[in-house]
């Protein structure tokens, strides 16, 4: 566990963050493309692990949010704000945009020593606008492409298509995305994330928290926790800043300043208020410091659950069956066969064309008007099937079942049924 052993606590924070931004950019690129989380608004859909979910699957759909909901909530319970500092999109691209203007104000200054400050200063801003302005359509292009399919979506790029809802909202979210990380970046985590003010009231007493200690007065005052700030905030006045996102720039600066006075820093991850006791467990360590967190462990747990078993009861095909009786229970054939509806809806959520083969039981000799259906990937089809029987037995209620065998995915289901028949004497 990377945050929770104070005596060998880890001096590259920085290093590490990085990393983990760059794995975070890898997976919110791949998310879309892979279908393991997306949604597809045009054609009412939702992609969860592989899975192609109808809007109307609402078990599945309420298992992912309450489990996404209470890993959130139970990640600011452990770890206070580690998400902002260490995975949140916003902050990752808004050090990344600040990096690359400073990369480029060097570079220009470099190479142009010889012009006049404005010029230069006009070139280093236009070619770090040029960057943002691409670099904007490529981040906007990944993040509709979690609600519109991702060809699709190229196919109305590549038309310059801003008619259709979908070109629009690209062009506004292009706009959004380049004014976001050239003029707001982590502004918009101080005063207007929602998340950010979320997990400052799920911490407590016990929560992960970056806290500046310093009984011996060591603090030189050269400031440089204040200087490597994103936040630009000075961690020493309070570690309860509703500001700090916990991403441990600080110490590792303080933990270098210290370094080199032969000092420990004065600046740490610390489980709450309460200093190391050096006795503390393997769950303490991980986190786990009163009863609370043990039951959000096992909500989460039950939350997974539920998701892995409504996943696993899942089938691409969909067979609901149900009996048409409308004005007449069945009707009576001249040849003497008794002839039943039934009502048939299916709907393929698969990604390939199918085939359902219908069968009946207990019900012997009896016929089906339309044993085999095919359905195209994404296809719903309702139908009426006539069952004929000439009934062998004198009751007027008949149990049998239907069997719905699904092609290719072999998913079979049982339906039990009643075949009705007019009363003996009448046949
Ligand atoms: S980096 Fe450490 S020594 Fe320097 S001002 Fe901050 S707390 Fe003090
Ligand atoms: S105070 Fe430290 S941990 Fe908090 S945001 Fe600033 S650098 Fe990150």
């Amino acid at each position: 566990m990377l945050f929770v052993d104070e005596t060998t606590r880890l001096k590259h924070y920085h290093g590490m963050r990085k990393a983990i931004h760059l794995v975070c950019f890898l997976i919110f690129v791949a998310l879309p493309f892979s279908n393991f989380m997306r949604f597809d608004i045009p054609r009412q859909r939702f992609y969860f692990a592989g899975h192609e979910l109808w809007i109307n699957e609402f078990a599945i759909i309420f298992f992912s949010l309450l489990f996404l909901m209470f890993l959130i909530s139970a990640a600011a319970l452990f770890y206070g704000r580690i998400y902002c500092g260490y995975l949140c999109p916003q902050m990752i691209f808004s050090e990344w945009s600040t990096m690359i203007q400073s990369r480029i104000d060097k570079f220009i200054t470099k190479k142009f020593i010889s012009w006049p400050a404005p010029r230069r200063k006009l070139v280093s801003a236009l070619g770090f606008y040029t960057v943002l302005a691409a670099t904007s359509v490529v981040l906007a292009f990944v993040f509709i492409s979690y609600f519109v399919e991702p060809r699709d979506l190229l196919g109305r790029l590549l038309a310059l298509d801003i008619h259709t809802a979908g070109g629009i909202a690209g062009a506004v979210v292009t706009l959004i995305t380049f004014l976001d990380f050239t003029l707001v970046r982590q502004r918009f985590c101080k005063v207007a994330c929602p998340y950010g003010y979320l997990q400052g009231m799920l911490s407590d007493r016990n929560s992960l928290l970056v806290v500046y200690d310093d009984p011996k007065q060591q603090c030189i005052e050269c400031k440089k926790c204040i200087r490597v700030c994103e936040m630009g905030i000075d961690i020493r006045k309070s570690p309860y800043q509703i500001e700090c996102i916990h991403c441990g720039e600080c110490v590792d600066a303080c933990t270098d300043i210290m370094a080199r006075l032969k000092n420990d820093t004065l600046i740490r991850y610390q489980w709450g208020e309460s200093a190391p006791t050096g006795k503390e467990t393997w769950f303490h360590k991980l986190g786990f410091r009163d009863a609370k967190r043990v039951v959000i462990l096992f909500v989460l747990l039950f939350y997974a659950a539920g998701l892995a078993t409504a996943l696993s009861m899942r089938h691409n095909v969909l067979v609901q069956i149900r009996p048409e009786r409308g004005q007449k229970l069945y009707q009576l054939g001249e040849d003497g066969e008794v002839r039943n509806t039934f009502k048939v809806r299916m709907a393929n959520r698969g990604s390939q064309a199918a085939t359902v083969a219908l069968a009946l039981q207990d019900l012997p000799g009896a016929r089906l008007s339309e044993a085999s259906i095919p359905l195209a990937p994404g296809e719903q089809v309702e139908r009426e099937v006539e069952i004929s029987w000439r009934p062998s037995g004198p009751g007027e209620v008949n149990h049998f079942r239907i069997t719905a065998y699904s092609t290719p995915d072999k998913s079979r289901e049982e339906i039990a049924m009643t075949f009705l028949s007019p009363p003996k004497g009448k046949q």
